[in-house]
């Protein structure tokens, strides 16, 4: 499995881009820096994308994906909540704001959504595809990746604290998780995000219940703060004797 971060922030520059992972070239989660990182034959080429929630740092380039797909007599799975098909049909495809994708061309609309429940194990494109529940300020949703090969990461979607129910039915070798802000921020962010100290505690509860812990790769980052939530990882990943590291636009994961 190869695992490609083509954005690690939570804000846009020439350099940052919104979260998205790109596995093995076709299957997509979250779709932040999606169009803006990829050449169009390698657009072309993706299967899949699996969204974890509406907000617009995750879903930003599905519109421009599906005028890519449209110009080429292409289409495109993806899959999510009924929380995200809403927020994509009254919001974006409305014929408004952009055509209305997710129903045309009427014989073969650009956009198959497909809904996804937690903890109903899905098979897509050779995957075993696991969706969990996070804390977070809308419904959310994380996916376990499991690859034809048995290789397994986790990504959680935007989290707060309080992932000990979910830890319980995935085993990733990899853990992709967020942490947005430092831990200044904490009583903040509390109920929808992490911060270092915050992880702490979700990695300590992973590893009573597992009994051991995986490579963990942070995304979700506020620039203005990643010195110090870098810092501040930095004494955690000590403490806990694991390898945890930001992730940046470009990295390349490999199981
Ligand atoms: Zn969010
Ligand atoms: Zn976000």
């Amino acid at each position: 499995m190869n695992i490609q971060v083509l954005g690690a922030h939570n804000c846009e520059s020439r350099d940052l881009k919104f979260t998205c992972l790109l596995i093995d070239n076709i299957l997509v989660i979250d779709a932040g820096g999606l169009t803006s990182s990829l050449s169009l034959p390698a657009q072309l080429k993706l299967k899949a994308i699996l969204l974890t929630h509406q907000h617009y740092d995750h879903i930003r380039d599905i519109p421009a994906l599906a005028m890519s797909l449209f110009l080429h007599y292409a289409t495109i799975n993806i899959y999510s909540t009924q929380s995200v098909y809403d927020a994509l049909a009254n919001h974006l495809f409305n014929n408004q704001i952009y055509p209305n994708f997710l129903e045309e061309p009427q014989q073969n609309p650009i956009i198959k959504f497909n809904l996804v429940e937690p903890y109903r194990t899905e098979q897509i494109e050779g995957y075993s595809i696991l969706p969990t529940e996070a804390i977070h300020s809308v419904p959310t949703i994380g996916y376990q990746v499991t690859s034809p090969d048995g290789k397994v990461v986790f990504y959680t979607g935007d989290t707060g604290p309080g992932l000990a129910n979910c830890w319980q039915y995935v085993s990733p070798q990899v853990l992709i998780t967020e942490v947005t802000a430092s831990d200044r921020y904490e009583e903040s962010v509390t109920g929808k995000h992490l911060t270092p100290n915050l992880l702490k505690q979700e990695l300590i509860a992973f590893q009573e219940l597992k009994g051991y812990l995986p490579q963990v790769v942070l995304i979700h980052m506020s620039p203005n703060l990643e010195k110090e939530i870098e810092a501040e990882i930095a004494v955690v990943a000590k403490a806990l004797n694991n390898s945890i590291s930001l992730a940046y636009e470009g990295m390349q994961l490999h199981l």
